[in-house]
């Protein structure tokens, strides 16, 4: 998206603040002018050019409705939802945070498992339970976790790869 606002003389950045604004609030049913305006503190005319252009580029759509009292109708901006480029790369971004944040979550904790049943417990739950299992009494053993961990590690770096590759095939950036 960089390269294309370069091409018709707007400032990149402002071309894809507009963009990830008008993305993140798509599910309300778009942005005026007027919001997007009020938001960035951008120039009216720079802004028409700038959703021109991603119009033009089947990126984002626009809907005409009419004020209930004044006599005036406005544009409402929105990222085209038929783009599933950008939703799939949205849906692969949500699944990512969440790879990083169970990542976190399984290095800064310690496991026991029950040898028996399987059950995992967390350090703490493990700690109130004497190390038994109050499922079927058996002794609690610490969980081997470094396959499990590097697993996830190769995942998440799969998935970085991904979404950079797709970035740069939606945005150009
Ligand atoms: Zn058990």
């Amino acid at each position: 998206m960089r390269r294309l606002a370069e091409t018709h003389n707007i400032d990149p950045s402002k071309a894809v603040h507009i963009f990830h604004l008008i993305l993140s609030e798509t599910p309300k049913g778009g942005l005026s002018d007027d919001d997007i305006e009020s938001v960035t503190g951008y120039r009216q005319s720079e802004i028409r050019k700038i959703l021109r252009l991603l119009e033009d580029y089947g990126i984002a759509v626009h809907r005409r409705r009419r004020h209930p009292e004044k006599e005036v109708s406005r544009y409402f901006w929105r990222v085209d939802p038929d783009n599933i480029n950008i939703v799939l790369l949205n849906r692969k971004k949500l699944v990512l945070q969440r790879l990083k944040e169970r990542l976190k979550y399984e290095e800064e904790n310690t496991f026991y498992v029950c040898p028996s049943d399987g059950t995992r417990y967390t350090l703490q739950q493990a700690l109130e339970n004497d190390y038994i299992c109050p499922r079927c009494g058996s002794v609690l053993e610490e969980e081997d976790r470094s396959g499990g961990i590097s697993k996830l590690r190769s995942r998440i770096e799969a998935l970085e790869e991904e979404i950079k590759r797709d970035e740069k095939r939606v945005y150009g950036y």
